[in-house]
């Protein structure tokens, strides 16, 4: 018995956990597939949010539901949108490092309304996708402490 009251461990807990140890694998497109695909893509990949790269595979655009959902009322031409024109752009993108805390995570989703973020490594020359973390990562987190600590 560590000697400490539950809620202390608890916070402790809390405050130690890592995107690393949570993030989920990432799913990205290419800048120039049509809103159509993008679609079919997060249909079959079954996630909720889809990020875009250009040709050397960096960062460049966010896809959530409802952009695409927004493109698709009235349109009925999808497949000849390609998402770049459609999708949140670099520099407006909200990204952490797999080092960051999962509170720190929590805190920008909450603060941005968005549903989740992509984790990055910086290169030099831009921002490359390693991972994704979710609104459900921070969920199966949340879950764990219950766990840990035998609430
Ligand atoms: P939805 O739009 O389906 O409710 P979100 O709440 O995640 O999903 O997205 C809201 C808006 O914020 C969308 O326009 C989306 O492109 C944008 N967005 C989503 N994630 C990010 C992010 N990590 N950084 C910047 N913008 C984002």
């Amino acid at each position: 018995y560590s000697g400490k009251k539950p809620v202390q461990s608890v916070a402790d807990s809390m405050t130690g956990m890592k995107v690393r140890d949570f993030q989920s694998i990432p799913v990205v497109v290419a800048e120039n597939i049509s809103v159509y695909d993008a679609i079919c893509h997060m249909f079959l990949e079954d996630v909720g949010t889809l990020f875009v790269v250009d040709s050397s595979s960096l960062l460049t655009g966010v896809l959530s539901r409802k952009d695409l959902l927004r493109t698709s009322l009235g349109n009925n031409e999808l497949d000849k949108i390609p998402v770049h024109v459609i999708m949140t752009r670099m520099p407006n993108i909200t990204y952490c490092d797999k080092q960051d805390t999962l509170l720190h995570v929590a805190k920008k989703m909450i603060d941005k309304q968005i549903d989740s973020l992509p984790v990055v490594t910086d290169n030099g020359v831009g921002l490359e996708v390693v991972g994704r973390i979710t609104k459900t990562n921070i969920t199966a987190a949340f879950l764990s402490l219950a766990d840990d600590h035998e609430l």
